[in-house]
């Protein structure tokens, strides 16, 4: 019995779900079981790796107590209302707890198609498998809420995107599955009873500190809209575009959720996308803070029947709340940025000094990564040389690395180039790594999947023995553009 499930989102009302068995695939094999995490989680990683655990990781064998379901949610696409959506490829086998008594999903991505599916064959292919296997455990060791990643398998059977391709089934662990979208779920369908229930499950399981609290339904918003303001500024510290900031896509729990046409950047640009689905730009990367508030704004309106009987009042507590959304992600932003230059004590006045290198790395096309990461090493060894490097006119950041040194001076340098350390990462899962990673696994070659992601492991850590990893890719390497 490798899970032991304790199962809460199966005994809500049927609305929330449709209770649904994965499909069999033919030939399942592991790529990969995450030791780590299971043993966090108190589940038995040996027999995950074993045939049982193939078959069960797979959807081919259900593990005791598993109650397998679809959830139901909808959600705003890329700013168009989708009223249906729901797990069309996913489906929740059930819930664990850890030791000290976090809840989390044990979630099965791929295992066949659900009442959700929408005409789709709910599978996917190996390489959305491994991509998001990565990149979930890079954010993990990279410091930002996310969800995890358990297991990987190969399916043995084909899917049909383009060409046909090799299939995988993701194991993913959350905290827990409920988006934006799962609260519009029940909004747009005026369901005011269950949409109170559902809203008193996330504040028990996500939110318990609301449950005291004077106005419990206002609590829980102020909650979601204060992780969710953070994580976005959590994210642009690293350079990660989500890609797809659909309100379906946005886990109320504060997680990262949903790796598809995700990427790191390499050569810095505010208006950045990698998706090949974000035609317009909507999601680029400056532009997830108003994104986040955009999506914030979809979830307080599902809140207002809870929020007050007397509708305009309701809205002027809603508007109230999501005033605070700027005050906290901006705040955020500065801290973290002011980080990454190696500021400890930051005031107003020093945020020119950001503005100013991310707009001479803009105009040079530098790498995000190697010049932030590049700053300790600068300033310790008194070398602007280290940076000019990255600048296609290495003497556009001559000025600014003057004004920077005699800021830094003012305070304690050591000080300033520990925080640079542990604020700048040295790898991040950039695009061509995975690409390649990805490309050798349909060859049958694992070897690079199992690389990058030890190698991610340590983000911050230098070791020479990686020293390619850290590379901004060559020509003909640079990825233009990611898939879901
Ligand atoms: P995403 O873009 O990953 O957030 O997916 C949006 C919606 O499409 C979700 O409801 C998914 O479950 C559904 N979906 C995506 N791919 C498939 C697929 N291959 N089969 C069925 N449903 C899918
Ligand atoms: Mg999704
Ligand atoms: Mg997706």
């Amino acid at each position: 019995m490798p899970f032991r499930f304790d199962n809460t989102y199966a005994r809500l009302p049927d609305a929330f779900y449709a209770s649904v068995t994965p499909s069999p695939v033919s030939n399942p094999s592991i790529i990969r079981v995450n030791h780590d995490l299971a043993a966090e989680l108190g589940i038995d990683a040996a027999i995950l790796d074993s045939k049982e655990g193939a078959a069960i990781l797979s959807g081919n064998q259900l593990a005791e107590g598993s109650e397998p379901i679809a959830m139901a949610y909808c959600g705003h696409q890329f700013g168009g209302f989708s009223p249906q959506l729901g797990d069309g490829r996913a489906i929740l086998l059930g819930e664990v707890v850890r030791p000290d008594g976090v809840r989390f999903d044990i979630h099965l991505k791929g295992s066949g198609p659900t009442p959700f599916s929408r005409g789709g064959d709910g599978r996917s292919a190996l390489g959305p498998v491994l991509r998001e296997y990565i990149v979930s455990e890079a954010m993990a060791s990279l410091g930002v809420p996310t969800t995890r990643a358990l297991a990987a398998v190969v399916s043995g059977d084909r899917v049909y995107r383009e060409c046909p391709m090799a299939g995988g089934v993701f194991t993913r662990v959350a905290r827990s599955h409920v988006r934006i979208g799962t609260f519009q779920w029940f909004a747009a369908r005026e369901d005011q009873a269950n949409l109170k229930i559902l809203a008193d499950y996330v504040i028990n399981r996500h939110y318990p500190e609301a449950v005291d609290s004077e106005q419990p339904y206002l609590s829980l918003l102020e909650g979601v809209i204060e992780r969710q303001a953070k994580l976005i500024a959590h994210w642009m510290q690293l350079g990660f575009i989500h890609g797809v900031m659909n309100t379906d896509n946005m886990s109320v729990s504060g997680e990262t959720i949903d790796y598809g046409p995700c990427a790191f950047m390499d050569t810095f640009h505010p208006a950045k996308t990698f998706s090949s689905i974000d035609h317009q730009g909507r999601y680029a990367f400056a532009k997830q803070s108003s994104i986040g508030q955009w999506n914030l704004s979809r979830f307080a309106e599902t809140l207002l029947p809870l929020l007050d009987d007397d509708s305009p009042r309701a809205v002027l507590i809603a508007e109230a709340a999501l005033e605070a959304y700027s005050e906290i992600h901006y705040a955020e932003l500065q801290k973290r940025f002011f980080g990454k230059i190696g500021i400890v004590d930051g005031s107003q006045g020093d945020w020119a000094l950001v503005e100013t290198l991310l707009s001479t790395m803009a105009e040079n096309s530098a790498d995000f990564t190697l010049v932030f990461r590049h700053l300790a090493d600068a300033i310790e060894q008194d070398d602007i040389s280290l940076l000019e490097t990255f600048f296609d006119q290495p003497d556009a950041i001559t000025s600014w690395f003057a004004a920077w040194q005699s800021r830094l001076r003012q305070g304690d340098v050591d000080a300033a180039i520990s925080l640079m350390r542990r604020s700048n990462p040295v790898y991040i899962p950039r695009n061509h790594r995975v690409e390649q990673a990805i490309a050798a696994a349909y060859e049958g070659d694992f070897s690079l999947f199992h690389r990058l992601t030890d190698v991610l492991q340590k983000p911050f850590t230098p070791r020479e023995e990686f020293a390619e990893y850290e590379d901004a890719p060559q020509g003909d390497e640079v990825v233009q553009a990611t898939f879901c």
